[in-house]
């Protein structure tokens, strides 16, 4: 979020003050909490803009701006030393590896490409050895608790229909 916005707040630009995140079109107007509902908003221009879409608020390119994805790689840039600085300082052992070698691995111990196997061949600690003692994997798939608005509203913004309260 902070490369995305370039660590300002969306709406006034300003620097070096805490930024908070902010739903563009807001939770409880159906905004998701997906990436590209989200920016990064000073405490004033947040308090400022409550219930309002950015758009209402006088700003209609931040939903344009917010639309944009990250490329995997600048994801991928931005974050990676943060994540090994922060697990070196837990003092777990931290190691790092490569696709290549990942590839490396798997290669020399003649597994398939899946990305099961590929998770075991993962660094140069990958041993030379490995028992697999079963056959089948676990899929696990995140599906969320449902959404946390508790009503429709019609195009002029009435409530209309109001939703169950069980989430699954
Ligand atoms: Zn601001």
């Amino acid at each position: 979020m902070l490369e995305k916005w370039n660590r300002k707040c969306a709406y006034c630009g300003a620097e070096n003050v805490p930024l908070e995140i902010e739903h563009i079109i807001p939770k409880a107007r159906h905004g998701t909490s997906r990436v590209s509902n989200l920016t990064l908003a000073c405490r004033t221009c947040n308090e400022a803009k409550g219930t309002k879409t950015a758009e209402e608020f006088g700003y209609p390119d931040i939903q344009k701006q917010a639309r944009i994805p990250l490329r995997d790689a600048t994801l991928v840039t931005a974050t990676r030393w943060k994540v090994y600085n922060v697990l070196e300082k837990t003092g777990l052992e931290v190691e790092c590896g490569t696709g290549a070698r990942t590839k490396m691995n798997r290669i020399r111990l003649n597994l398939p490409k899946d990305h099961h196997f590929d998770a075991i061949c993962v660094g140069a600690s990958t041993p030379d050895k490995i028992t697999l003692n079963t056959n089948s994997v676990l899929h696990i798939k995140a599906k969320g608790r449902g959404s946390h608005c508790r009503t429709n509203l019609d195009k002029y913004g009435f409530p209309r229909g109001y939703f169950a309260r069980q989430k699954r």
